[in-house]
């Protein structure tokens, strides 16, 4: 299985990072090994001072497909879940002045806890899917999919364009604004509507 994240999927995500608003899709890849479930910790690499939260939701791919059209990309899903895109903003910075790419920011070891994955039809408005990160308590990032500039339909359409996507395969749906920095000992919790989907420390 793969892990295809999106980026700058939000105006607000866009606009607090300087970034431009994209005019297509723009992503990049973790591998498995970024993996974290089931609430276990994440540990804070030595390599950043400065690892960040990204709150997404993420679309799990129920069946093989390549040139999906994006009318029939909705038969291509069923669960969602939610994930964090941890980010060494330091090192991506360093990449970005560099014009290099972001891997060695967004793909290493436990850089993407995943919840459990719930179906579509559980939800109470699967056109309007509200999230949440809170941090310590305190809420810090709050979305919707209708926030979205390049919907969940669309993102598979112009993906499968490129990678065949098959069965099993995550994709990070990109983070609203609110983005932070993490310490160790901080507790983050996730929801999806009222649904608590993430709970797990820092360490
Ligand atoms: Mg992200």
């Amino acid at each position: 299985m793969k892990i295809i994240c999106i980026g700058r999927n939000y105006v607000a995500h866009a606009r607090e990072l300087n970034n431009p608003l994209p005019e297509s899709p723009v992503f990049f890849m973790k591998p498995d090994t970024s993996l974290v479930i089931r609430n276990r910790p994440f540990f804070y690499p030595e390599f950043s001072k400065d690892i960040h939260y990204e709150t997404e939701l993420v679309v799990k791919i129920k069946k093989n497909g390549k040139h999906i059209a994006e009318k029939f990309a909705h038969t291509y899903y069923d669960e969602i879940g939610l994930g964090i895109d941890f980010t060494a903003r330091d090192v991506q910075a360093n990449c970005k002045a560099k014009g290099l790419p972001w891997e060695i920011a967004k793909a290493f070891d436990h850089s993407a806890p995943i919840s459990k994955f719930i179906p579509l039809e559980s939800l109470n408005d699967k056109n309007d899917i509200r999230f949440h990160l809170e941090l310590n308590g305190e809420k810090v990032q709050d979305g919707s999919s209708t926030l979205m500039i390049f919907s969940i339909d669309h993102i598979i359409s112009y993906l499968s364009k490129f990678i065949t996507l098959k069965m099993g395969d995550l994709i990070f749906t990109g983070t609203p604004a609110g983005v932070g920095p993490v310490k160790i000992n901080d507790h983050l919790v996730g929801y999806i509507e009222d649904k608590k989907m993430l709970d797990f420390r820092v360490k």
